[in-house]
């Protein structure tokens, strides 16, 4: 079995305990992974505070420069990252291949952002001007659903503004960013990246540790408020982005032709654990008949098994205790008594899998409406009236995206800008750039990611006013 270690202050790292990774399409233990000490985060905090006094005096240029060497250290192990990725997560080798390449493209993204001279250094009259200044270490903590490019979205605008990062994958899902730790190990001045791993126990010592100046998190709410009251003690940064509850609204004009692919990827793409993922699809009832039987016949024809397979477009749930949620709720749902249809004739017995589940017209009150799944059971649900169906697509204490598909695009855009979600989009769905915003209204986030914007949720504003 390959051995994984952490990176620490630019050396390779192991530890005494280590945590059990397991392959969820066929439940086999793939590899060992540090359960790194309370020494050893000690040494890792003291490496990215080091590396912080330098890091943070180098030139932007510098920056910029070893960002895009990163990219391309990327790209140039594409394949073998992508397979891992698909290994350990379970995603479809084809979404793990786009999860790489994004990481890739948002490095370069960053490595040569326009406006970034105005944005750090603006001077405001004869005597004064304001600048930002970086923050310090960095915890970046990231989840088991995309595992590396929502790491690449803290780590590079991290650096970029002379930050140095401690980063700390999901236990779910730490092999991908070891392996690529040990990719980048000599490109990364000592210290600046460090990537460690273990429990949950070590997630809370890292956010507790009073040499953290900021977390910039992704993962469910209940662990951000954690992480908030946390912070609070010492007035940490923070960057929440949280669980979400994303609604649909499909208008009886949408072209259901041209859009049933976009809205079954958009409940089901990575395996339906997607934070941006529809997860109440509100369709008018006028259209109701049509819009099952297409959605219906586009679904069964879609393979769920291990994302290896070129044939597969829906893989398993990532791990054994999602598993039993999403199960639990589809039973329960079922015992309810509320109409199931099952697109999914066959799961393979092997892994984690959960056929594809819609759940019919459930009261708007039903488990299924209210709680977030992260896995794939949809409820659609019906509507009358476009008042009518924005009061309940905003009856949620998320906000984190939503989206509308009909063909008069005045008619949607005026329901976007009700829609109470930090995204909204119309007749496409996870576009998502990194030069575009992306944050979380409401219980679904605070802060913000991607897009120039991000730029300063790491760092300081400073003024600096001279007398006359
Ligand atoms: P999680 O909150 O259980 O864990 C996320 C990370 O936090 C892991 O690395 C974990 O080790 C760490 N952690 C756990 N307890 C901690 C604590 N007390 N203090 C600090 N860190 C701690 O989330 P998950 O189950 O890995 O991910 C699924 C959730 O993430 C879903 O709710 C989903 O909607 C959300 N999510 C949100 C976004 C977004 O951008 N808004 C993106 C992806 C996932």
């Amino acid at each position: 079995m390959t051995q994984y270690r952490n990176l620490i202050g630019g050396r390779l790292e192991t530890a005494d305990a280590t945590i059990q990774v397991i392959n969820p399409a066929n439940r086999n233990t793939i590899a060992h992974v540090p359960d790194l000490s309370q020494t050893q985060l000690e040494q890792a905090v003291v490496a990215a505070t080091t590396a912080f006094a330098t890091w943070s005096e180098t030139a932007l240029k510098h920056r910029q420069t070893l960002l895009s060497r990163l990219s391309k250290a990327i790209l140039d192990n594409k394949t073998e990252l992508s397979t891992l990725l698909t290994t350990e997560q379970g995603k479809p080798l084809a979404n793990a291949q786009g999860e790489i390449q994004r990481c890739a493209d948002w490095l370069s993204y960053f490595s040569k952002i326009p406006e970034l001279v105005g944005l750090m250094e603006r001077r405001i009259d004869d005597h004064a001007f304001a600048s930002k200044v970086p923050l310090g270490v960095v915890a970046a903590i990231v989840p088991w659903n995309f595992p590396m490019s929502l790491a690449i979205w803290k780590v590079a605008p991290a650096i970029l503004m002379g930050n140095t990062v401690i980063w700390k994958p999901s236990p779910f899902t730490p092999l991908t960013s070891l392996r690529l730790g040990e990719i980048i190990k000599d490109l990364v001045p000592a210290g600046v990246i460090n990537i460690i791993t273990g429990g949950d126990k070590l997630a809370r010592a890292l956010t507790a540790h009073p040499l953290i100046n900021k977390i910039a998190f992704t993962g469910s709410t209940q662990t951000g408020k954690a992480i908030m009251a946390t912070a609070a003690q010492s007035i940490k940064r923070i960057t929440l982005e949280l669980g979400g509850n994303d609604p649909a609204i499909v208008m009886d004009d949408a072209d259901l032709e041209k859009h049933i692919p976009g809205i079954f990827w958009g409940a089901f793409a990575n395996n339906a654990q997607f934070c941006v993922a529809i997860k109440r699809l509100y369709v008018h009832e006028k259209i109701k008949d049509q819009f099952l039987k297409r959605f219906i016949e586009y679904g069964r024809n879609v393979i769920v098994g291990d994302g290896l397979d070129p044939a597969v477009g829906i893989g398993p749930i990532q791990n054994e205790s999602q598993f039993f949620k999403v199960s639990a709720m589809i039973n329960a749902a079922k015992e309810r008594g509320l109409e199931m249809i099952t697109l999914t004739e066959t799961v393979p017995s092997a892994g984690y899998f959960v056929p594809v589940t819609l759940v019919i017209n459930p009261a708007d009150e039903d488990e299924t409406v209210v709680t977030e799944a992260f896995g794939p059971v949809l409820p659609i649900l019906f509507f009358n009236d476009v008042e009518e169906v924005i009061r309940r697509a905003n009856d949620s204490a998320y906000g984190l995206a939503s989206s509308v598909w009909a063909q008069d695009t005045t008619l949607a855009q005026g329901i976007a800008k009700r829609l109470q979600s930090g995204t909204t989009w119309i007749n496409t769905i996870h576009v998502i750039k990194p030069q575009i915003p992306f944050s979380g209204h409401k219980q679904s986030g605070l802060g913000l990611e991607n897009g120039i914007e991000v730029l300063s949720e790491y760092a300081n504003t400073k003024s600096i006013v001279v007398g006359q």
